[in-house]
């Protein structure tokens, strides 16, 4: 067991990948105003601390990865202050370890059976060559089209679902902007694949792709997702330098053209939710805006992240109400509903800045604001389990049971065109 221990941290050190040994993930149970301060303060001391959730309201948890190095720090400020919490993941690197083997285990399988495993996470390459098949399997359907490239020159593949006709009212489906969201991505592969297999058979499915086309941007932040993979796993943003940083990447969720810069982004490079240096200076944000813009017939436009089990509408960087508040409440409302209808899994539904914190810069305020009026995102499982790490195993049931909040998006926007 030592000498496989040893071994790991070889591997590791070889392809220069980050350990979390030790590290742990907490809750906060915030109970009073003054230690939502408390813990914002944390988040500015120089602990290396990575809030999962962070502390923004007595109604929401707070979940912070701890570095090891930083645990009896943190744990005595929180005792000082008197702030209960409980260990979620005891030792994140034990987690990360099994995610792993089970990731080596499964490509064996795919490798001798020639299948691909909806209930799995894959690397890009993966996901690349399996949208080829989908395309091969469903060539009257199904296009894959690039739209650009990444910072470090991947290609971002849009898949397209249309029966025809040229430019139809369009859906527009992102996953995984988030790099370490991975539940995400693997949403928007069994959803692709889904939606390609049941035209034809399924009645819904086959008279929403009549009227309308389906664009999916399955690895929204592919730079990001790679690193994840073969860096740092709890890596969030894009990897582009920063002139004047030592960190890199920027939050590609705070920087859309929609209240840049305000509340809930940071100017600090170094931070998790960094806005960048200006409004679409991400290549892979400046891709997805060109495509909407030349396209012209986008009816909605969804985001799908994880985790906290939440379905939200705009705006972010404002808590006041859309004009079309109502309809997008009870639209997301009845879509929750079809989503618990599955197994149960509870959602809550409100404006971005309502239900979890202000945030300027979010894709789905630039869709909004640009006249998309049916936007929307999701935070998929679970709520603070595993968080970013959930289990393989969970893959097909969240992918399920999203699909049906989907669909009712779908076919309401199908019966009601604006
Ligand atoms: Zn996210």
């Amino acid at each position: 067991m030592k000498g496989l221990w040893l071994l790991l941290v070889l591997v590791a050190a070889a392809t220069a990948e980050k350990l979390f040994v030790g590290d742990q993930v907490i809750r906060v149970n915030v109970e009073l105003e003054e230690d939502i301060q408390l813990l914002q303060a944390l988040e500015t001391l120089e602990w290396k601390l990575d809030f999962w959730l962070h502390p923004v309201s007595t109604e929401l948890p707070v979940d912070i990865r701890v570095p090891r190095s930083s645990l009896s720090a943190v744990k005595r400020y929180l005792h000082d202050h008197n702030i209960s919490f409980s260990v979620i993941i005891d030792d994140l690197q034990e987690l990360l370890d099994e995610e792993k083997a089970e990731m080596e285990k499964n490509q064996m399988k795919e490798r001798s059976t020639r299948s691909f495993n909806f209930g799995a996470y894959h690397a890009i390459e993966t996901i690349y060559s399996w949208m080829d098949t989908l395309v091969a399997q469903h060539p009257n359907l199904v296009t894959k089209q690039e739209i650009g490239r990444s910072y470090e020159n991947r290609p971002m593949y849009v898949l397209k679902f249309s029966t025809g006709g040229s430019k139809r009212p369009a859906v527009w489906l992102d996953t995984g902007i988030h790099a370490r969201e991975w539940v995400s991505q693997a949403t928007g592969v069994w959803t692709a694949n889904k939606i390609a297999t049941d035209y034809g058979t399924d009645t819904s499915v086959t008279s929403l792709l009549d009227t309308m086309d389906i664009y999916m941007l399955i690895v929204a932040n592919p730079d990001g997702y790679v690193y994840t993979h073969t860096n740092d796993r709890m890596w969030r943003k894009t990897r582009s330098k920063i002139s004047g940083s030592v960190c890199r990447g920027v939050d590609p969720n705070r920087n859309w053209d929609a209240g840049f810069g305000g509340p809930g982004a940071s100017k600090n490079p170094c931070s998790e939710s960094y806005h960048g240096p200006s409004a679409h200076s991400e290549i892979e944000v400046k891709n997805v805006v060109n495509l909407i813009k030349s396209h012209g017939n986008f009816k909605s436009f969804i985001s799908v992240h994880a985790y906290s089990q939440l379905l939200m509408y705009p705006h972010g960087y404002s808590c006041s109400n859309v004009p079309d508040q109502p309809e997008l409440d009870s639209v997301g409302r009845a879509a929750a509903q079809k989503l618990t209808s599955l197994y149960g899994t509870s959602y809550k539904v409100g404006s971005i800045c309502n239900i979890i914190y202000q945030a300027s810069g979010g894709s789905i305020d630039w869709s909004y604001d640009v006249g998309i009026k049916y936007s929307f995102a999701f935070e998929l499982r679970d709520t603070g389990r595993y968080g970013f790490i959930l289990p393989a195993n969970q893959i097909i049931p969240t992918a399920s049971e999203t699909w049906l909040a989907l669909k009712h998006i779908m076919e309401y926007i199908r019966d009601h065109p604006y």
